[in-house]
């Protein structure tokens, strides 16, 4: 079986606040195969930029990694890395289009030179090696003219500088591309238009792409697989056709009912009930005082991983038979 070019094991990160600590991610694994895009979804404070920010070593104090393992190629767990050695990783490896990208352009720096910058910086090469025929044959991957390479930030719409952010990213040849809601400020044509683009390029590099969102109907479209987080925790992992057309857990099928209708791609709406504080979560199952199906135990039973099969994993004691869980499995 293919190598996975990115897993996360048993992934834990907590915030540790004036309040208490925040269990933002809890256990999470995913297992991400070259080439292969795997959208990460759930309610705002679910845990997805968390964990995409855990893969790129960016969580920052109060947070903190409290335990697992992010291997890259089977071979090295990033997270025993030194800062020195995990700067290599960042972009040539590892590559990230952060939530609200464009606006992470350095306003006073012309685009030729932040791509020089950063090809200079990640790449170990001299400025001077980076030629004007690179610049343009990546403006050109992303759908930009030769000529904003002399342009500021401030010229260019809010579509061309995401493409610009993209040109930044994908301009070390990473493995892995993790882009949070990358064009969630941008209008629905623009975003369909990014998102070919950025679907293109990674196929073209075979990297493995982790988007994290909240639109369902981008996922649906961008995505082979999905995992659902709900509060901290990944409650479920399939293939696009598996979590929309047979969703498993109670909370996947209230967010996909929960969508009008498939072909107005819409984000999920928002279900019933409080959504949980992570400072005071729930017993059991956190998501059962929202559940409708709810049974008497699952106010006082953690719900394990059960694996139905290879690449599908869902977190509820509804599927809770015997020899079934697998807290190892990664999804
Ligand atoms: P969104 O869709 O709104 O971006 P998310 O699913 O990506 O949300 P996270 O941003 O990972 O969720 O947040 C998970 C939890 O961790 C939330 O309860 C959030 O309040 C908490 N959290 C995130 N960053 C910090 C921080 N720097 N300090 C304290 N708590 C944090
Ligand atoms: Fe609902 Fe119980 Fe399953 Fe949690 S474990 S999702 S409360 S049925």
């Amino acid at each position: 079986m293919t190598q996975p070019v990115l897993e996360i094991r048993n992934l834990s990160v907590e915030y540790e606040t004036r309040r208490g600590i925040i269990k933002a991610a809890n256990d999470v694994s995913i297992d991400l195969y070259p080439g292969e895009r795997f959208g990460l979804v759930g309610e705002s404070g679910s845990g997805k930029s968390t964990t995409s920010l855990s893969v790129m070593r960016m969580i920052k104090e109060p947070g903190r990694i409290v335990s697992g393992e992010i291997v890259l190629n089977g071979e090295t767990d990033i997270l025993t890395l030194s800062p020195e050695e995990m700067r290599n990783v960042r972009l040539s490896r590892i590559a990230m289009i952060p939530q609200g990208a464009m606006n992470s352009l350095n306003p006073v720096v012309k685009i030729k030179d932040q791509l020089i910058l950063t090809m200079a910086t990640h790449g170990r090469i001299g400025k001077n090696k980076v030629t004007r025929k690179e610049i343009n044959e990546l403006l050109d991957s992303v759908g930009l003219q030769p000529h904003v390479a002399d342009l500021f930030p401030h010229e260019l719409s809010g579509g061309m500088k995401q493409r610009a952010c993209i040109a930044i990213a994908i301009s070390m040849r990473p493995d892995v591309i993790i882009a949070d809601e990358p064009t969630s400020a941008l209008d629905v044509v623009v975003q369909r238009r990014i998102m070919q683009t950025l679907k293109r390029l990674q196929e073209q590099l075979n990297a493995g792409v982790i988007l994290v969102g909240h639109d369902m109907g981008l996922m649906a479209q961008f995505v082979d697989r999905l995992g659902v987080m709900y509060g901290g925790n990944l409650v479920e992992v399939g293939t696009v056709e598996e979590i929309f057309g047979n969703p498993q857990h109670p909370y996947t099928q209230l967010l996909i009912s929960s969508i009008p209708s498939l072909e107005r791609k819409g984000e999920f709406q928002t279900i019933p009930g409080q959504p949980i504080s992570l400072l005071d979560p729930p017993s059991g199952c956190q998501f059962h005082p929202r559940c409708p199906q709810a049974m008497s135990h699952c106010s006082t039973v953690v719900p394990k991983r059960v694996a139905p099969k290879a690449g599908r994993t869902v977190s509820c004691l509804l599927y809770e038979t015997e020899g079934m869980t697998d807290n190892a499995a990664t999804s």
